[in-house]
């Protein structure tokens, strides 16, 4: 039996079978990060499932494109939002530029994907690049008459259109307005939903990055940004378009709306939404002030990739919550697993009718919704089978194509690094007795150059009472 696609569709409100507009070929969108502080480990959690449907969509053999933007100007989306802008914010708070905020932080964002197996979007498109394409979408919704200018800034007039909500029914859409807490009356605006395309007059009096435009010196709004992008590089029909639930409103709704009324058309056919990661508190976010990164995970001593496979254990549509025991669990469960397929034989006769029926049963559990721990179980339940261990070793490095946890190498890898860390120590040990031996013969020179020797390694010694101790200095990093 072939497996078929199916996944929950936010703008039908159910489980869907996935038929892309093009036989084989998916175009697919990501809304990006705002780059100006790092993500924290929820935003990886929604980067970790999209990674997910990406790789289910490959591993059954589509071609896929998939576009992601970076916001690094136009996260701003009314005069409304309150506080400061949050990339002059984080540019002040750093002694930097806005675009070397971005950078940096664009940077830190795709090392943090890296070690979380996530893959690298096709195309990856900063909004700074696109400001023709933002200028030229709102000329048209203002010829359209989609837009209208107040006080400076050409707004999106949602009184024109017939379903603005189109994620929600009627009693969600009440609950929805007024949804970001974060948001103050914008005097301007026509509609209460009204939101602007292109700001020349702005409270952020400051901003840092402007450019000219028919209306004024200025900067672009923050949802437009996602529309013109992915038109950009997917044309005028997508496939999926996938984000955060905290997105659904008012961040998809406005895309919809813009994108739609430009185009003349239904624009994306499926919206994948990942739910969030939360703790004990609540909803996880960058304002909290304190915040779960994963360089913090890791140096606490976690392996990015057991974030990983306690994401994969849960499902996308449900909250998370992240707690150190849950995680401390999944640490013992991951290296046990890592240590079965690392102990397999990888030589040998493999027998392709089981190694059929697995891959059937572990693309079948990604078809039902991207339920990922049900495919995780088969992963379990295919070790315990009474198959070759080449059999074993040959389907977790291919069901890994989409679990993407080093299932067949991370082993061998622990080994390495745990053996470098023995032989390190005793080369340290050794030097320390040879530096002793010098000194008892007061040979003080012979012990300082031993020293020397060491701190040169980032290695530094210590006379103490008890005896000499040692201590790697902390600010060397590790390379990559
Ligand atoms: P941002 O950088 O704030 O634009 O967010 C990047 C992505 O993370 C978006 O898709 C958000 O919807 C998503 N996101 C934000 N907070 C969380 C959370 N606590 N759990 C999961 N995803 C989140
Ligand atoms: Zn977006």
């Amino acid at each position: 039996m072939e497996n078929k696609l199916q996944f929950y569709n936010t703008l039908d409100r159910k489980v869907e079978l996935f038929v892309p507009n093009e036989d084989g070929r998916v175009a697919m969108y990501t809304c990006g990060p705002t780059v100006y502080h790092f993500a924290h480990i929820g935003n990886l959690r929604s980067y970790i499932e999209e990674d997910v449907l990406e790789k289910t969509l490959r591993y059954m053999g589509y071609d896929v494109k998939r576009v992601m933007n970076i916001t690094d100007v136009g996260h701003l989306s009314s005069d409304a939002d309150t506080g400061e802008d949050k990339m002059l914010k984080g540019a002040k708070r750093e002694h930097k530029t806005v675009m070397e905020i971005a950078k940096f932080y664009t940077d830190a964002f795709f090392g943090d994907c890296r070690k979380l197996n996530i893959k690298t979007p096709d195309v990856v498109e900063p909004a700074t690049n696109c400001i023709p394409e933002f200028i030229h979408m709102v000329e048209v919704l203002l010829e359209k008459g989609y837009a209208y200018l107040a006080g400076g800034n050409v707004y999106f007039d949602t009184s024109r259109l017939e379903d603005y909500y189109v994620f929600s029914s009627q009693t969600e859409k009440e609950l929805l307005v007024g949804v970001r807490d974060d948001v103050e009356e914008d005097a301007n605006k026509r509609n209460r939903n009204d939101f602007v395309l292109w700001f020349t007059k702005s409270k952020f009096e400051d901003q840092a990055l402007k450019w000219e435009s028919p209306w004024g010196t200025g900067y672009p709004g923050w949802h437009i940004e996602c529309s013109c992008i992915s038109m950009k590089h997917l044309g005028e029909y997508m496939d999926i378009h996938c984000g955060g639930v905290d997105n659904i409103f008012p961040h998809h709704t406005n895309e919809i709306a813009q994108s739609e009324a430009y185009l003349g058309h239904k624009w994306c056919n499926y919206w994948f939404h990942v739910h969030h990661l939360t703790d004990k508190t609540g909803k996880m976010s960058k304002s909290k002030g304190e915040f779960l990164t994963l360089s913090l995970l890791e140096s606490k001593g976690y392996d990015p990739r057991v974030y990983r496979f306690f994401c994969l254990q849960s499902h996308y549509r449900k909250p998370l919550e992240f707690s150190y025991e849950t995680l401390d669990n999944m640490v013992a469960a991951y290296d046990k697993l890592v240590k079965r397929i690392g102990g397999l034989k990888k030589e040998g006769a493999v027998e392709q009718e089981k190694i059929k029926a697995y891959k059937q049963k572990f693309e079948a559990a990604l078809c039902d919704d991207l339920n990922t721990s049900m495919a995780i179980t088969v992963l379990y339940d295919m070790l315990k089978e009474d198959m070759s261990d080449a059999s074993k070793y040959a389907l977790a490095e291919d069901f890994d194509r989409v679990l993407s946890l080093d299932l067949t190498t991370a082993h061998a890898e622990k080994e390495a690094e745990n053996k470098v860390d023995a032989d390190l120590e005793s080369y340290i040990l050794g030097k320390i007795e040879e530096r002793k031996a010098a000194k008892k013969e007061k040979n003080f020179a012979r012990a300082d150059e031993i020293r020397g020797e060491l701190l040169a390694k980032g290695i530094i010694l210590e006379d103490t009472r008890e005896g000499v101790k040692w201590k790697m200095d902390s600010s060397w990093k590790k390379g990559e």
